[in-house]
């Protein structure tokens, strides 16, 4: 069998006493111990009357418990569907009606159930641990072997965050997720030995997948933090070897006098992704704390497509090469491969490619080029070594004039502006170009002397005459997702008329 769960914790008695997730609150959750809750738990599960193939939805907050809970879903061989815990109940009833549930586990603070869902089974698992999901489970003797499951199973259904359309269910197999924790503890050779700081919400693929699953394979330690706040982020990074975020997370870190390269002697690497690392954190990074943040690239459907290296140079504004076993290229329209240097759509084909949209056959279809390459909606180019950078998404391109422009790149040169915190540029109706380039401009704190016509000033004779931008919006914050992602559709909609 190829159970995930298998493979992420095979049979080790002689590990029971193993430290695995340390807790906020000062709790050290052994390896037995996760065992034997997650064997109980997946005995609920079978009770309950889930079959393997079945979806478990968990809308919980992250604790160890609900580690439990995902876990107990592999063993028992049900998919394990996380949802944002900040989805109100209308989007719930999407997700609910379109997934179809067998049970449905809630936060107690979350416990209001949509209507589409309300025949359903349902167990509560509060942060803490307690609910009448472990309550319940307490009571069962833990299930002994897991489900037989083949690597094309499914494991997870994730719904794609949605910021740039509706949300689709990526249906995730047991092979997807054991090559990846595999490569990742590769690539980046995640060890025994190493102590992760995990801040990141475990109901999306990179706190999920990239973090957890590989800490586990290693067999690594995890100070398990509910989320981050830069306070204990930095009470703990002391006592970490290996830390993973999102790009937010190292700009507030920044924001925080007490980062310096002191608290970060004993961490070895520093990971970022999920969204856009700006050439000025990476540098501002460097500068502080002796550390290069090493940038990856990924996305729910295919979890890490390409990484800067271990060993060898991180180029900042780069996600680096292909990760191994993962063939990338640059298509164009057609599906056509292009030659280095050219900018068009990454794809990708690999053991770590989603099985499809959850009841989307003609969408998956589209995704797909004719010789099986998955279409990223990214839009990049590829250097003559395999170095590769991203300069947006296919949704995000400006057409001003019949020129593309490429809002990474002149995202990149806003961000060099002193006293620019975050940028996103976008394109808005123009009546003579069709598209007219808008630059939206995060201020830092107090910054109130930086104006629109210093932006523009600053960006004088850096960019061709088409990209600069024909408006600039200043805010105080930017609209983001869950995974501190600037929702450019959101930013569309809100300044629709920055163009007059
Ligand atoms: P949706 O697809 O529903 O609009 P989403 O794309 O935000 O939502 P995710 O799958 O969480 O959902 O995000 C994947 C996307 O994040 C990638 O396609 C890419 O655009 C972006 N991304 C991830 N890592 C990086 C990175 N290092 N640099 C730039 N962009 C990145």
């Amino acid at each position: 069998t190829e159970n995930l769960y298998d493979f992420l914790l095979p049979a080790a008695p002689e590990r029971a006493s193993a430290p695995v997730l340390l807790t906020e609150t000062g709790e050290t959750w052994t390896r037995g111990r996760i065992e034997e809750l997650t064997g109980r738990i997946a005995a609920l599960l079978l009770e309950t009357g889930v079959r393997p193939g079945d979806r478990v939805a968990a809308q919980v907050e992250k604790s160890a418990a609900a580690v439990c809970l995902y876990l107990a879903c592999l063993k028992a061989g049900a998919v394990y569907l996380p949802l944002n815990t900040a989805y109100p109940v209308p989007e719930l009833a999407h997700f609910l009606g379109d997934s179809e549930p067998a049970l449905i586990v809630k936060g107690a603070d979350y416990a209001e159930i949509p209507a589409v869902a309300a025949h359903l089974p349902s167990f509560t698992l509060r942060p803490d641990g307690t609910g009448s999901l472990v309550d319940a489970a307490s009571a069962l003797e833990p299930l002994a072997a897991s489900a037989p499951r083949d690597a094309d199973d499914l494991a997870a259904i994730l719904y794609t965050s949605g910021t740039t359309g509706r949300s689709k269910g990526a249906m995730i197999t047991h092979g997807n997720l054991a090559f990846m924790a595999d490569a990742l503890r590769s690539a980046w050779d995640i060890r025994e030995s190493d102590v992760m700081l995990h801040a990141l919400p475990v109901f999306h693929a990179h706190g999920l997948f990239i973090a957890l699953n590989t800490m586990l394979l290693a067999g690594g330690r995890m100070h398990f933090l509910s989320k981050f706040t830069a306070d204990v982020v930095l009470e703990r990074l002391p006592a970490s070897t290996v830390f993973m975020g999102v790009p937010t997370f190292y700009t507030r870190l920044l924001a925080d006098p007490r980062l310096d390269r002191e608290v970060c002697r004993n961490v070895r690497l520093f990971v970022s992704g999920s969204a856009p690392l700006s050439v000025p954190t990476f540098e501002a990074f460097l500068a502080r704390t002796g550390q290069s943040i090493l940038e990856r690239y990924a996305s729910t459907e295919t979890t890490v497509i390409t990484t800067n290296p271990l060993h060898g140079e991180r180029v900042p504004g780069t996600v680096g090469y292909a990760l191994p076993g993962v063939s990338v290229g640059i298509i164009d329209k057609a599906g056509q491969p292009l030659p280095a240097g050219e900018v068009g759509e990454i794809a990708l084909k690999g053991p770590n490619v989603f099985k499809g949209y959850w009841r989307l056959p003609e969408a998956t279809a589209k995704e797909f080029t004719a010789d099986g390459y998955f279409r990223s909606g990214d839009l990049g180019r590829m250097e003559p070594d395999g170095r590769v950078s991203i300069v947006g998404r296919d949704k995000d391109l400006i057409i001003s004039g019949g020129y593309n422009v490429y809002p990474g790149e002149v995202e990149a040169v806003l961000a060099r502006i002193e006293g620019v915190a975050d940028c996103a540029v976008i394109g808005l109706p123009h009546a003579d170009f069709g598209e007219g380039v808008v630059a939206v401009v995060e201020r830092q704190g107090g910054r109130t002397d930086l104006t629109a016509e210093a932006i523009l000033a600053g960006l004088a004779g850096q960019l061709a005459k088409y990209k600069v931008p024909k408006a600039v919006v200043l805010r105080d914050s930017m609209p983001r997702n869950a995974m501190g992602k600037i929702q450019k559709n959101e930013l569309r909609r809100l300044h629709a008329d920055a163009l007059g």
